[in-house]
C-alpha cells in the first residue's frame, strides 16, 4: 500500500505512521530521516543535501525526490510505503505522482489526520515536560496535579522556547497556506480519505486501518480480478480467432478446388464410412476369441485360496 499521510503540526500523524509500520510491515519514509541517512552514507545525494544545509539553503525538492526513489527501490518497501512530512506542497505533490507515475507505484490513499486548529493550539502551546524525569503533560489536556511540578518526582515543569503561542501559530499559519491545498489536489483524485484525529489514539488508529482495509484491500482485489478475467477474455478470444481463421482457410480451400478435385473430395467422404463400417464387423468377428480368457484366469485365483 502507498500512502501519503496529511495532518497539521500536533495532529498526531507521526503516531499513527509508526502504528502503521508495525502493522503493515512497511517503511516509513520522512524526509527528515532519509537525509540524515543519505548525509551518514556519504552518498552523491547526501553530499548535495548536506552542502545546502551547510549553507543556509533548503534541500531542493529534486535531492528529495532522488532520495525518497533510492529509498523506494530497496526491499522492504517493495509492499509500499507510507510518505510522512513530503508532500509539502502543491508542486512537490505534482513531482512526486510524477515521479511515482514512472515507476508504476501510484499513490492509492493520501490520509488526512484532521483535527481542528484551536485543538492543535492547546496540544502545542500547553506542552510540558519534567526538567528532571522527562515526563509529559499538557496543561490543557493532562495536567500535573499541582501547577508546574512534576507528578512523579516533583521537579519542575518546562516549556520549550518553540512551543510559545508566536512561534505554533506561525508553524500552523504556514501549514494552512502550503500544506492544506494538497487535500484539495488529493481530493481531486479521488484518493483522500479523512480521520478525525481527535480522542484516544487507538481509536484514531482504528478509523485509520479501517480506511485502509475498505480502500485499499478491497480495490487491489477488485484490480486482480480485473486482470485475470481480462486475461482469460483475451486468452478465449484468442483461441475463437485461431479456430474462425482454420475455418475460414478451408472454406476457402474448397471454394478454390476445381470441379474435378471437389468430385475427388467428395468421394473421399464418401468412401470413408464404408471402411469405418468394415473396421467394426472386423471387430466383431475377433470378439468371441477374447471370451475364454477371463475362465482360464479365474482358474489360478481359485487354486491360490484353495492353497491357503
Ligand atoms: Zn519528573
Amino acid at each position: 500500500m502507498r500512502i501519503v499521510l496529511l495532518g497539521a503540526p500536533g495532529s498526531g500523524k507521526g503516531t499513527q505512521a509508526k502504528l502503521l509500520v508495525d502493522k503493515y510491515k512497511i517503511p516509513q519514509m520522512s524526509t527528515g530521516d532519509l537525509l540524515r541517512a543519505e548525509v551518514a552514507a556519504g552518498t552523491d545525494l547526501g553530499k548535495r543535501a548536506k552542502a545546502a544545509m551547510d549553507s543556509g539553503q533548503l534541500v531542493t525538492d529534486e535531492v528529495v525526490l532522488g532520495m525518497i526513489q533510492a529509498r523506494l527501490a530497496k526491499p522492504d518497501a517493495k509492499s509500499g510505503f507510507i510518505l510522512d512530512g513530503f508532500p509539502r506542497n502543491i508542486p512537490q505533490a505534482q513531482s512526486l505522482d510524477a515521479m511515482l507515475a514512472r515507476l508504476g507505484q501510484p499513490l492509492q490513499l493520501a490520509l488526512l489526520v484532521d483535527v481542528d486548529t484551536d485543538v492543535l493550539m492547546k496540544r502545542l502551546t500547553g506542552r510540558r515536560s519534567c526538567g528532571s524525569c522527562g515526563a509529559i503533560y499538557n496543561i490543557y489536556f493532562s495536567a500535573p496535579k499541582t501547577a508546574n511540578k512534576c507528578d512523579k518526582c516533583s521537579g519542575a515543569l518546562q516549556h520549550r522556547s518553540d512551543d510559545n503561542e508566536q512561534t505554533v501559530a506561525n508553524r500552523l499559519k504556514v501549514y494552512q497556506q502550503q500544506t492544506a491545498p494538497l487535500v484539495n489536489y488529493y481530493k481531486a483524485q479521488g484518493k483522500l480519505r479523512t480521520v478525525r484525529g481527535v480522542g484516544a489514539v487507538s481509536a484514531i488508529f482504528k478509523n485509520v486501518t479501517d480506511i485502509i482495509e475498505s480502500q485499499i484491500r478491497p480495490l487491489a482485489d477488485v484490480m486482480g480480478k480485473i486482470e485475470s478475467a481480462a486475461a482469460r477474455q483475451a486468452a478465449k478470444a484468442k483461441a475463437a480467432a485461431v479456430a474462425k481463421a482454420a475455418a475460414a482457410k478451408a472454406a476457402a480451400k474448397v471454394a478454390k478446388a476445381s470441379p474435378a478435385a471437389k468430385a475427388k473430395a467428395l468421394l473421399a467422404t464418401k468412401t470413408k464410412p464404408a471402411v469405418k463400417k468394415a473396421i467394426p464387423k472386423k471387430a466383431a468377428a475377433k470378439k468371441p476369441a477374447p471370451k475364454a480368457k477371463p475362465k482360464k484366469a479365474r482358474k489360478p485365483v481359485a487354486k491360490a485360496k484353495k492353497a491357503k
